[in-house]
């Protein structure tokens, strides 16, 4: 498939940015358009940092799957989980263990049709398009309900997606109704961007850029961020900058200046 049948194929709206095909371009992806490519610019030019800070992000993302899976966590609900790129979740849990199942959310039309092209080949991964905002509507979804067995641990992934939901759409109350839809022993990792930084100027700025092309964030302090985790037990080392959680090698983007990731990151399991 070319760029454009993806296009095609997902009703793409080509004057229109979107976060997902930003972070694609960011991080060396081919599926983005014109207008996503020049949005990611400006922001970029705002904001320096931004594609190693999305590096930073895949990283995290890459050892939180593997941790849960050696925690025995055999199912994941990706929430915003974006254009597939090198290291998407399935493959990461399906190769630590083969009968892991997955399914990814996304609101953008590119990253679903992507996600349902690599994935028609295994059964025991899906995507859909809903909005995460849509908790009641993702959790009785048919499909959601065919891959994942709520009566079994699951792992909640909602990586860099909170900070697209404004206070006007209670985010913290989101959480917690994907909390109280799994069971104990269930994991909930979230990675957010913040302000509360060395580089709190420039994410600033970022934001700024980000308001300007009508891709609206909200940055969040690590005191918030905490709050997510209501009614669930941290796992070490507790909420910290992306690259200091658990880090697995010393070629880690921003790993001697962690706080430059820009990215607070937690994890919990369900009590
Ligand atoms: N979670 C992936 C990761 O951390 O590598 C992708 C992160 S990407 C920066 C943010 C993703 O969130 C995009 O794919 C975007 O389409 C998605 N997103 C933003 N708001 C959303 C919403 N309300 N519902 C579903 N997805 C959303």
């Amino acid at each position: 498939m070319t760029n454009a049948d993806w296009a095609a194929a997902a009703d793409v709206d080509f004057t229109l940015p979107s976060a997902a095909r930003i972070y694609d371009y960011n991080l060396g992806g081919s599926h983005n358009f014109a207008v996503d490519r020049a949005v990611a610019e400006q922001v970029n030019q705002a904001m320096p940092d931004l594609p190693l800070i999305h590096r930073a992000n895949r990283s995290f993302l890459r050892r939180v799957v593997r941790v849960l899976a050696d925690a025995g966590i055999r199912q994941f609900l990706d929430m915003g989980s974006g254009i597939p790129t090198v290291g998407n979740v399935h493959e990461i849990a399906q190769r630590a263990a083969p009968e892991s199942r997955i399914v990814y959310v996304d609101v953008d039309p590119v990253a679903v049709t992507h996600s349902n092209a690599i994935l028609a080949d295994n059964d025991r991964a899906a995507a859909i398009r809903a909005d995460v905002r849509n908790a009641t509507g993702i959790l009785e979804d048919p499909t959601v309900r065919s891959v994942i067995d709520f009566s079994q641990p699951v792992g909640v992934l909602m990586l860099t997606v909170l900070h697209y939901i404004s206070d006007e759409d209670h985010p913290l109350e989101l959480v917690r109704t994907y909390r109280d839809a799994i069971v104990p022993g269930s994991y909930l990792a979230i990675s957010h961007g913040t302000m509360e930084s060395s580089t709190g100027d420039q994410t600033k700025a970022g934001v700024q850029a980000g308001v300007r092309s009508k891709i609206p964030t909200t940055m969040r302090g690590r005191a918030e961020i905490t709050r997510m985790f209501d009614g669930f037990d941290l796992i070490e080392p507790g909420i910290v900058f992306a690259p200091e959680w658990r880090p697995d090698s010393l070629n880690d983007t921003f790993r001697d200046e962690p706080d430059r990731s820009a990215t607070i990151v937690g994890v919990g399991v369900k009590r």
